[in-house]
């Protein structure tokens, strides 16, 4: 473990010993709460001898996440009893589940916009954040695309917080920029230290007029006249710092013209010779497909991306996201 992640885990159980010490001097006390005392201890033992973060069976190193979610926990992933794994495979479906609520519907069309994504988690849960916000009164249709930093459980909990943050901001009427300044601090007070998100979102409005904002994403496609266009990032990741500045784009969309975002795990997936599919390819499968509509465009690039990476496992979350004018 980071010694960073260390340090914040160590204030977390040190603060945690003073509460349940408090809760014991109360006559509810109990020997639960004494167990868990028992629990605390042992673990910042643990960190004192250099022992924490190993688990107690392979010695090998436990997952980071599992600890920042939980650092009382002392087995790897691969050494959890059957009880421990049928407890945390529910836990899992169960946040799944609650991940997969906050989705837009796969299709919107709204303000003379056509908008699909795909969203295929590697694991049970996901990191990336995608969603559709059309307002009703205006038209206009705001849309956001994120990858949060990290795998697993923690990265799903803060794509969770990134989402309640924009769907608290998104109607503030604020213009982009200040948008995504405001909740990149928010998501700063949300994380510790080395976690970020990076992201893409935009306001379509219904005269073609696109402002996008790309904060330390990757580039986000435009095809136009039957060529691609690369829109690179002009900010940094969201909650990196408190204080970051995230210049906006304008741009006019005729009939036709599409935007394509999507995140790292279909640039970063690999063939069987772990070469990476990358953005170029990328780039060059949209090139000339300008016809496709936004639900065959993204199906194809998933196609296109599985085939590249068959009999390989996986490794990140995918998600695309297709705004096409029509
Ligand atoms: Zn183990």
């Amino acid at each position: 473990m980071e010694t960073i992640t260390e340090t914040y885990l160590q204030s977390k159980l040190e603060d945690r010993r003073k509460r349940l010490q408090a809760a014991m001097a109360t006559p509810a006390a109990n020997t639960s709460i004494e167990a868990l005392l028992t629990e605390v201890d042992a673990a910042l033992e643990r960190m004192r001898d250099g022992t924490f973060g190993i688990c107690g069976q392979c010695h090998d190193t436990v997952e980071a996440e599992r600890l920042i979610a939980d650092p009382l926990v002392r087995m790897c992933l691969d050494h959890l009893d059957e009880q421990q794994r049928r407890a945390l495979e529910q836990d899992l479906e169960l946040a799944s589940g609650v991940q997969r609520a906050l989705l837009p519907p796969h299709d919107i069309n709204a303000g003379g916009w056509k908008l699909h994504y795909c969203y295929e988690p590697a694991g049970i849960v996901s990191g990336d954040y995608c969603d559709v916000i059309p307002d009703g009164a205006s038209g206009d249709v705001f849309f956001a695309l994120g990858d949060v930093s990290g795998k697993g459980v923690a990265a799903s909990l803060l794509m969770t917080q990134l989402h309640g943050i924009f769907r608290s901001l998104v109607n503030s009427n604020l213009p982009l920029d200040q948008l995504v300044a405001r909740v990149s601090r928010l998501f700063c007070e949300s994380t510790t230290a080395g976690q970020y998100a990076t992201l893409v979102c935009g306001r379509a409005s219904v005269s073609g007029a696109v402002e996008l904002c790309n904060a330390g994403h990757l580039p986000v496609f435009l095809l136009r006249d039957g060529e691609v266009r690369s829109l690179e990032a002009k900010g940094m990741p969201l909650g990196m710092f408190g204080a970051g500045t995230y210049p906006s784009e304008r741009l006019q969309l005729k009939r036709g013209e599409s935007l394509v975002s999507y995140t790292d795990g279909l640039t970063e997936s690999l063939d069987g010779a772990s070469n990476e599919y990358g953005l170029r390819r990328l780039a060059q499968f949209l090139n000339g497909r300008d016809a496709l509509e936004p639900e065959a465009l993204t199906g194809a690039c998933l196609a296109e991306v599985k085939n590249f990476s068959r009999g390989v496992r996986q490794h990140d979350d995918r998600t695309i996201l297709v705004l096409r004018r029509n």
